[in-house]
Parts: C-alpha cells; structure tokens; sequence
C-alpha cells in the first residue's frame, strides 16, 4: 500500500509546535489522555454493539492495554475498540474542528510570556497531541470495527504526518510513543518504568470503568524470557466515584472524573452528590466548572451531563437530564431501572426522568444557594461566569423562578463595584418602599444618567441597573422576590416614602394638577400622534421631561428586540411626564395659559422639542431628527 503525506492543519501545527517544547509542566497527563480516549473508544464501541445486532465486532473482553520496551524506548496504549476508518483518522488526528480551540490559540497568543498565558493553558486539554510532549515520533495504529482494512498514522509532530492502509491490523487502536532520549534516563520522566505507569494510571485513571492493564516487559536479554507467563496486571480499580461512599473519595478523585468528562484541565468549583433511594433508583455526580467555556452561548453548545445505566456508559450531553439554562453543569447520572436501550426520543417523555430533571435542577440551584452565603468568594466567580445563562431560567423555569431570583446578583447603585443579591437589597429597603426598583438599558453608565432616576437618586432609593440583554425580557413577567414586586423606574407612576410623605405628595400633586391641567390636556391633545398622555411627574428633579411606559406595556428595548427577530409588533405609545419645578415648563405653562391657542405654531413647537428632549435623553430614537435640528437651531438663533 501506498503511503501518502499530509500537512497539519495551521491550527493542529501550533498546537503540536506547543506540545513538542512542552507548555505543560506536568507530563505526566499524556497517559491519562491517551487511556480516556481509549475509554471512550470503548464506551462508544459497546453502544455500537448494542444498537446493531450485525456489527462484526468482538465485544467480549474489553480492555486497554499499557506496554512498555525500555530497548526501543517506546510506549504504546493499546485499545480493543471503537477504532477509527481511514478518513477519520485524517479527520479527527490531523485537523482541529473545535472551534474553541482557535480561539484558544488567539487568545494564548496574545497572552504569550505573561502569566496569563499559563491560566489559559491550564485550562485547555489537548488530548491526543500530548503524546509530543514526552515523544519525538508517535504512530497510531487502527481498524474501525466491523471493518477489514486497517490505517497506521505517524508523525513527528513537525507539520506532517503519513497515513497507510494496512491489510490486517487488530481491531481497536494502538498508540505507540517513542520517547524522547532525554527522558528516559530521567526517573522523574521514566515512562518506560512498570512503577512510573501504575502511579499514574492510579492517580489520573483509576475510575476507568474499563480494565487498564500493564504488560509486563520481558526480562531483558535473558533466553527464554519470552515464554515464561506474562500475565497482564490490571492497574485501576474500576470503582465509578459515584457509587463509593463520600468519604472514600479524594477531592483529587473526582477532579480527575471531572476532566475526563468535560476536557477541562481546572478543578471544578463546585463538586455536587445526589443519591436517591427508593422506586426509581439513581446517583449524581455532578460540577459547576470554574470558568465558563467558550460556545456556552452558540447554538448546538452540547451539554455536559453523561447518562450511564447500572455503571454502563449509555450518552454523552443527556439533554433531557439538565434544563437549558443549566447547560454548563458536567457530570454523571447513573440510573439503575432503565434499559441500555434507552433513546433520548424516549428519555424525553419518561416520567421518572422528568422527575430526576427537576430534582436535579433544585439541587444545583440549593448547592449555589450554600456556596452564596458560606463562600462568598467562590459564589462571585459562579455568577461572573455562569450568571447570564443562567437568568435565561427565569424565563423558562416558572417552578424555580423565586429560587433563580434567590441566587442571582445585580449591579446596583447602592455599591458601584460589588453586584447585590436581592435578599441584601430587600434589607435595605427604606421605610414605606414596597417594590424592588430597577432600569434596564444599554450600560452601566446611561441608565445611571436617565432622568428617570433622578428622584430615586435624591431620595436615596436604590435601583437595580440591568444590562444584559436576557434582563430587558424576563423582567417583562413582573417576578417577585420575597413578596416584594420587581418594578422599572421606568414605567408607570412612582411612590415611595412613608405614608406622611405619600399623603403630602399627594396634596401637592392634587394643587399642581390643577395649575396645570390646561397645559396638559392641550399638549396631549397636541402630540396625541406619539405619546398616549401627559401628566406631571414626581421622579424628576432636574429634567424638564421624560418619557415612560405605561405599567403593563412593553418597553421599546424589547420592541426591538421582538423586530429584530422578526416580529411585525405594533407601536406602542409611551406617556410624557413633565417637570413642573423647571422653569422651562412652568413657563410653557404661563404661556399657554396667556396666548392660549393664538400663538399655536410656537407652543406647539416648544412641545414637541419638550418631548424630543425627553426621548434623547433616555437614549431613544427621535422619529424626524431633521425637524427636531431645524426647531432647536431657530431657537438657538433667538437667543443670540
Ligand atoms: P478529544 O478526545 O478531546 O476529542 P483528541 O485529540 O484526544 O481529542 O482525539 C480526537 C478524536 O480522535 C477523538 O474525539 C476520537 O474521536 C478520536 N480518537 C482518539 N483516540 C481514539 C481511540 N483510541 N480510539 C478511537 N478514536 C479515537
């Protein structure tokens, strides 16, 4: 057979160049990748099995195997399974699809010398290119079960690998290394070395539910050595974490589960156990990764939840297992009473599966309910990195919505850095004050200058500044934490203060409508084309003018966004509040009240500018800006 050549791929080239001069400071991981792809292999092929009654496959006695020839200085991981047809290898071996591994490599290469840059690395699993750390040629060889032809893959790491097809080849795939001279004198770096390996193997692999063995060498040049019995030693116990006892489990245990399973080198943030006993038996295993991982917001992102059946590896990304909103939790679920058939057509409609999703759910909402009040710290990184996705909840999840709330942090302007949970708020709260208060808007910076928080800023009442787009939609629901209505200070009438200041308001109000009421009833006549009403306003302090939603109405933020995905929504009119302590409305007022309906033109006018202002300073867009700059430089032009 001929052997062709190929180039790596520009991605697969700088990843491998960082392989070969050894990013990593801990080598040891080469093996423990290595055995969780040959794990993997064989997962995938006993579902294959599983599934089609023809496949030509042995699936009686699968294992990985670990041998070593201190003569040749190679190494070689040895599985019997899935294996791998020519054009995957080409595929999977020499080209890199994930998308977050270019990102990975951007970021890294902007980050490079500074110790940022060994964060990111400590993040990043590189699987099967790790080999280069510890080998200066690598070959793989391997036969896709079910078929006859095999392919052996090598390379040096150095921009291109060969591929062959070989005519018989032992089904699975065989890793072999050949190590780099430098290490093998290095007892730190002896992977040639039976006592090497097992530490190993224990440490990174011991969960494996697959035996991992190690073939012992043969004794070194003495005669006959190769027919004495080498028996192969199987080095991992086999025991999956989640069905040994608490304490029998090192948090460095389940780390290593942890990595296996979602391919991120940094220890979780948070370890989650569920054991629940009785009709419909089952154990989790469940974390909160420590940072969030790059597609969690792009479409086809796939969870992180395996399903397994009585310690058998059934599906990765068990959608039916973990709401949306809590995609980024990696783990394991182990169900005792269902088939090793299952689909996930069936998975969805199953009864006891929705109830296991549910009770899942609560448990990682309570466990970030305790990481909130006991450690703070780790509690504020989970929100940093999980917070957006997860208030996508509140939309969805009705049942949990008060424990979403519950867990959630804000920007605030009671603290200009810290965000506040809204149990710290609702402490807070001034006497009289029986809402929660917020502002949606584009930045921290232009809902802090909306007029709409002027007299919320003078009375010293704390309002909620949210920026995140999902923030504009799940507030449209009105939710309630701890009976005490989220409301925008943007929308409909504001009162707050004791109950003497309500009634005082009330009063003055009463006094000022009066004085005003043909001023307002001509204006919302007048401008009945934009606006729904004009009434005066008790939020402003320094303003002129302001406009506000009604209280049930959609704000325009959401009416975008509605558009903007296409749907045909009507206008809908906002109302104009009026400032009757600045001198340009009550001079309006004077106006209008003297000339009245004589000098139409000019009042008209300085109403519609009045209304314009309104909308400008709230960030929106004026409907004829021309007209709005012909007015305004007329009465720029008066003044001079
Ligand atoms: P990862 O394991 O993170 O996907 P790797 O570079 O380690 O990345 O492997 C790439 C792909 O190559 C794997 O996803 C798998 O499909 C395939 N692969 C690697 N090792 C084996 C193996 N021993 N048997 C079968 N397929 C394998």
């Amino acid at each position: 057979m001929p052997t062709e050549t190929f180039e790596f791929q520009v991605e697969a080239r700088q990843l491998l160049q960082m392989m070969i001069h050894s990013i990593y400071s801990n080598k040891d991981v080469f093996l423990r990748e290595l055995v969780s792809n040959a794990s993997d292999a064989l997962d995938k092929l006993r579902l294959e099995a599983l599934r089609d009654d023809s496949l030509d496959a042995d699936v009686s006695d699968l294992h990985i195997d670990i041998e070593t020839d201190r003569q040749t200085r190679t190494l070689t991981v040895r599985d019997n399974g899935i294996g791998m047809s020519h054009d995957e290898v080409v595929q999977l071996i020499g080209t890199i699809a994930n998308s977050g591994t270019a990102k990975f490599l951007r970021e890294l290469k902007e980050a490079e010398g500074t110790t940022a840059a060994e964060g990111l690395i400590g993040q990043f699993g590189v699987g099967f290119y790790s080999s280069f750390m510890v080998a200066d040629e690598v070959t793989l060889l391997t036969r896709r079960a079910g078929e006859s032809q095999g392919t052996r893959w090598t390379s040096s790491g150095e921009g291109t690998y060969t591929i062959e097809t070989v005519d018989s080849a032992p089904q699975g795939t065989a890793v072999t290394l050949r190590l780099k001279p430098e290490d093998v004198d290095d007892q730190l770096h002896d992977y040639v070395s039976p006592w090497k390996i097992r530490e190993i193997v224990k440490r990174y692999s011991d969960f494996i539910t697959w035996p991992v063995r190690m073939v012992p060498e043969a004794a070194d040049g003495a005669e006959g050595a190769d027919d004495a019995p080498r028996e192969p030693e199987t080095l991992n116990s086999m025991k999956a974490l989640w069905a040994r006892s608490r304490d029998e489990v090192t948090d460095d245990e389940y780390h290593e589960l942890y990595k296996h399973i979602s391919h991120d080198w940094s220890a979780p943030l948070e370890t989650i156990r569920l054991q629940a006993e009785g009709t419909f038996e089952y154990q989790a295993l469940l974390f909160i990764p420590s940072h969030a991982p790059q597609d969690l917001f792009m479409q086809g992102y796939q969870r992180g939840v395996q399903l397994y059946v009585k310690r058998v590896f059934i599906m990765d990304d068990c959608e039916a297992l973990m709401p949306p909103y809590l995609r980024f939790v990696k783990g394991v679920v182990d169900a005792q009473d269902l088939s090793l058939n299952v689909s996930r057509e069936i998975l969805q409609q199953d009864r006891q599966i929705q109830l296991m999703h549910r009770r899942l759910a609560k448990k990682v909402l309570s466990t970030v309910k305790d990481m909130m009040s006991a450690e703070p710290e780790r509690y504020a990184t989970f929100w940093r990195e999980f917070g957006r996705v997860l208030k996508e909840g509140l939309l969805s999840d009705f049942e949990n919505r008060e424990a979403i709330l519950g867990v959630s942090s804000f920007a605030t302007t009671h603290d200009k850095d810290e965000p506040t949970t809204l149990r710290q708020y609702v402490e807070r709260m001034k006497d009289g004050q029986e809402h929660i208060f917020y502002l949606t808007g584009e930045s921290r910076q232009a809902i802090e200058n909306s007029p709409h928080m002027e007299a919320f800023r003078a009375k010293g009442v704390e309002v909620l500044l949210l920026t995140d787009p999902v923030d504009e939609v799940w507030v449209e629901a009105e939710p309630a934490f701890d009976g005490k209505q989220l409301r925008s200070v943007a929308k409909g009438e504001v009162d707050f203060g004791t109950e003497e200041e309500k009634k005082e308001a009330a009063t003055e109000r009463e006094g000022r409508q009066q004085e005003y009421a043909g001023l307002l009833g001509w204006m919302t006549e007048r401008l009945s084309g934009t606006v729904k009403e004009v009434r005066l306003s008790s939020r402003l302090t320094v303003s002129p003018a302001c406009i506000v939603s009604d209280t049930h109405d959609v704000t325009p933020a959401l009416q975008n966004m509605y558009r903007a995905m296409g749907q045909d929504i009507p206008q809908v009119k906002r109302i104009l509040e009026l400032n009757p302590e600045h001198s340009l409305v009550s001079g309006l007022n004077r106006a209008h009240a003297e000339r009245g309906e004589e000098d139409g033109a000019g009042l008209q006018e300085t109403a519609e500018l009045l209304h314009d202002l309104a909308l400008l300073a709230e960030g929106g867009e004026l409907g004829d800006p021309s007209r709005f700059v012909r007015l305004m430089a007329d009465r720029l032009e008066r003044t001079l």
